[in-house]
């Protein structure tokens, strides 16, 4: 299996070692005092704990859970929360700390942190898991590490709207009258507080970063690709949420899914796999292999291997790993998944000229349009409720002018294309895709700058220095 066991990690150095190892050579890029860099590269805080679940047959087990908040340098932090067997507080740290970065480059005004449990989901009823849910919350709320301007948690692996509900309610009724409660979490469904497009923001978010990789001609020409994701072939790892609208929104704009990965094995197929039938036949019989149509590869990771475009990892940490980094065919890497490439794989990446467009930018949909669900709990209204149908009577109004003018009147369909009632999706879906653009610019333009910095991921890593280290400079040292 391509997740990152005991093992892997062993082998391929952990992955907070791997998180600080980019930080450490994107640093020396920086002209920061020493000191600082170190301030802006550490864990500020770590909440470790561990609490009692019961089982049916009245036996007790204690499961592990930790919150990990990676910088206060701006507030509330922000990150997700994991529930998997294998997650450790090594594995919480580094994800905070990308959360840092990722924040900072997309200029979401938060810190980063991340939570887990250590638990498998699929092995506990709906029940135990909302106890498990409201006793975490609960631990959270007892040492200060949940709240609308603390720490705001939102979904990751193995969790997703229906535990950031349970979440939300647990600290509202630990929090009677408090206004801004629901602020505590995103990634809630719609009707508890959420936002249109929070679901699928991370997927969106990553077809827009691809989008605009495409779009340089220079670029592509380097790779030896065309422009646009028309044609591009695409090898998707993780068929959950990242995965399956990264695969959507990308075949949508054209891109073919030649290959679809999950735990038990892959489905290829060079002609193009649509992943909701792949879905709907996981869901029904249990597993993607089989499909009609595809060939099945009983080893999951040599999907990554096949001849490709576009290889997104989607799943989990260290999958791409000095093991199978040379065989790897695609000539861009979007990475999904938090930390799927270790330093040394890059390293090879670097080499054989592949694109690697990087996870602290690449996955910051998610977290982008978490912050516009934040804002839209803090304001109690729904985006362009106040005056989405004045500024379709400002459009319609343009419209007659320019049909006086012209003395020629606009068809009905012309009528329907140009004045919209815009609704929230289209503005979340709006700022989403201006956001992922003007930050790929921004860490293309840092690169273009200075090349020596040799790939997207050590620009990025720049990037977010040097705004974290602004912030640290301008702020000063408490007391
Ligand atoms: P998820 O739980 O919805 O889906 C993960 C999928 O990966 C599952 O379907 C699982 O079966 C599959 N998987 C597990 N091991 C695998 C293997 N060895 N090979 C192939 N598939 C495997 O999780 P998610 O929210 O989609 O998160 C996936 C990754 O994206 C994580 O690294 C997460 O940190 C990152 N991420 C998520 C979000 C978000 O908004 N959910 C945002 C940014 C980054």
């Amino acid at each position: 299996m391509a997740v990152s066991s005991t093992a892997d990690r062993g082998r391929q150095g952990n992955f907070e070692d791997n998180v600080n190892a980019y930080f450490s050579h994107a640093a020396t890029f920086c002209k920061r005092a020493p000191g600082l860099l170190e301030q802006i590269r550490v864990c500020n805080s770590v909440y470790a704990f561990s609490f009692p679940v019961r089982h049916a047959d009245g036996s007790i087990e204690v499961v592990h859970a930790w919150r990990a908040e990676h910088s206060h340098h701006k507030l509330p932090t922000k990150g997700g929360i994991r529930y998997s067997p294998q997650v450790d507080e090594s594995e919480v740290k580094a994800l905070a700390a990308l959360m840092t970065y990722k924040c900072a480059l997309v200029d979401v005004p938060f810190g980063g942190a991340k939570g887990a449990v250590q638990i498998d989901p699929a092995r506990y009823t709906v029940e135990q898991l909302e106890r498990i849910t409201r006793r975490y919350t609960h631990e959270l709320d007892r040492k200060q590490f949940i709240g609308p301007g603390i720490d705001v948690p939102a979904p990751d692996y193995g969790t997703g709207e229906r535990e950031m509900s349970w979440i939300a309610d647990t600290y509202s009724q630990l929090h009677t009258g408090e206004l801004e409660a629901l602020a505590c979490v995103t990634g809630k469904p719609v009707t508890e507080g959420g936002i249109y497009g929070r679901r699928e923001a991370t997927g969106r978010g990553l077809m827009f970063a691809l989008a605009e990789a495409c779009r340089s001609a220079d670029d592509m020409r380097a790779l030896g690709l065309s422009t646009g994701l028309e044609g591009k072939r695409l090898v998707v790892q993780g068929l959950g949420n990242v995965g399956y609208h990264a695969a959507k929104f990308c075949r949508e704009q054209g891109a073919i899914i030649v290959a679809l990965a999950e735990r038990e094995g892959a489905i290829h197929n060079p002609k193009g796999l649509n992943e909701d039938e792949v879905f709907n036949f996981r869901k029904r019989t249990g597993s993607l292999l089989g499909f009609p149509g595809a060939t099945d590869i009983l080893r999951s990771a040599d999907a990554l291997e096949l001849e490709c475009d576009v290889l997104v990892p989607a799943a989990l940490e260290n999958v791409l790993t000095s093991e199978n980094a040379a065989r790897i065919k695609a000539r861009i890497i979007l990475e999904g998944a938090n930390g799927p490439t270790t330093p040394e794989a890059d390293a090879v990446f670097r080499k054989k000229s592949i694109m690697v467009i990087p996870d602290v930018f690449a996955n910051a949909g998610g977290v982008t349009v978490s912050y516009f669900e934040w804002l839209k709990n803090l304001s109690h209204v729904r985006l362009g409720r106040m005056d989405r149908r004045r500024q379709a009577a400002t459009e319609l109004r343009m419209l007659q002018a320019i049909e006086v003018a012209t003395g020629k009147p606009f068809t009905e369909a012309e009528r329907q294309k140009f004045v919209k009632v815009t609704d929230e999706l289209a503005i979340v879906n709006s700022g989403l895709e201006d956001t992922m653009i003007v930050a790929y610019q921004d860490i293309r333009e840092a690169l273009r700058t200075e090349p020596k910095m040799g790939d997207l991921r050590t620009a990025a890593f720049k990037r977010a220095i040097d705004k974290v280290a602004v912030v640290y400079e301008e702020l000063g040292i408490f007391p």
